[in-house]
């Protein structure tokens, strides 16, 4: 079977930045309990293999006792200040991403400015939580999936987007939004890394009968790809290629792999090897 790989694929920077960091904080404290402000990877052995080093992966800060890692999609500034006031936590390493931290700065800057924040992201998404946190009294949350719903009785507004999220479906709601205020300022957050693996996708899909789409069942950023080839071909999101219904593969030409930002690089390699071997019964 004819197989290729979307060219932009798996770990963006800011995810392997985070895990090298995590790694080094493994080796260096191994004495040490070991805290992680929430999934850093989305693979469940990737997860267990850590889980066996100490470290644990959780949202509740009250419970943070040794070393902490803030992951790469950061926290608000709250929470941030309250790791720092937990008298047992004894070392912080922020893995914030410069492209989540430009936000924070963008965000509250524009406030100062008298602008109104327009987030256009997933309310329950830490990145997005942690926006909203900083400004929250001057700031509303556009969900991509909801759409425009009720808007702030406002003059001037500062747009920015969830940095995972889908490019298409930001343009299709700031067109919407402009026509609302008296001024709009409108930022591009969506990240480098993510337009390059969307474009990248859209291209493939269009060449495949088939995208097989690697990530986490709960990574945004894969669910946004899967959906995104969607619109061109047939997609299906898995988390390894172990879960695909082989059914699925009878009749087609061309099969295409395309992965999210925290999807390891040997689950790639995996759907890839059993893919170029497929020979249907
Ligand atoms: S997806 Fe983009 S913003 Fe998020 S960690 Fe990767 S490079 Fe940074």
């Amino acid at each position: 079977m004819e197989v290729e790989i979307a060219k932009d694929i798996g770990f963006c920077f800011g995810v392997r930045k985070a895990i090298e960091s995590l790694e080094k904080v493994v080796d260096e404290y191994s004495e040490e309990e070991i805290y992680v402000t929430g999934e850093l990877i989305h693979n469940k052995d990737a997860i267990k293999k850590y889980e066996e080093s100490n470290v644990k992966f959780s949202q509740n800060i009250d419970e943070y006792n040794g070393i902490v890692v803030i992951r790469a999609h950061g926290i608000s500034d709250e929470e941030r200040e309250k790791i720092k006031s937990n008298p047992n936590v004894k070392k912080i390493i922020d893995t914030t991403c410069p492209y989540v931290l430009r936000v924070h700065y963008l965000t509250k800057k524009m406030v100062k400015e008298g602008y109104h924040i327009i987030i256009i992201g997933e309310k329950d998404h830490p990145e997005t939580r942690g926006y909203y946190l900083n400004v929250k009294d001057n700031s509303t949350v556009i969900e991509p999936s909801v759409g425009i719903k009720e808007l702030p009785k406002v003059k001037k507004v500062a747009v920015f987007a969830q940095t995972t999220m889908n490019y298409e479906k930001f343009k299709e709601i700031v067109k919407e939004l402009v026509t609302e205020f008296d001024e709009t300022r409108i930022f591009m957050t969506i990240c480098t890394p993510v337009i390059n693996r969307q474009k990248s996708v859209v291209e493939l899909s269009k060449e495949c009968d088939l995208m097989v789409v690697l990530g986490g069942y709960n990574s945004s950023n894969t669910k946004k790809l899967r959906d995104l080839c969607a619109k061109y071909t047939k997609a299906v999101h898995v988390e390894r290629i172990s879960q695909l219904n082989p059914e699925i593969l009878k009749g087609k030409r061309k099969v295409g792999i395309a992965a999210g930002t925290s999807t390891p690089d040997w689950i790639i390699q995996e759907a890839y090897e059993f893919l170029k071997n497929y020979a249907p019964s």
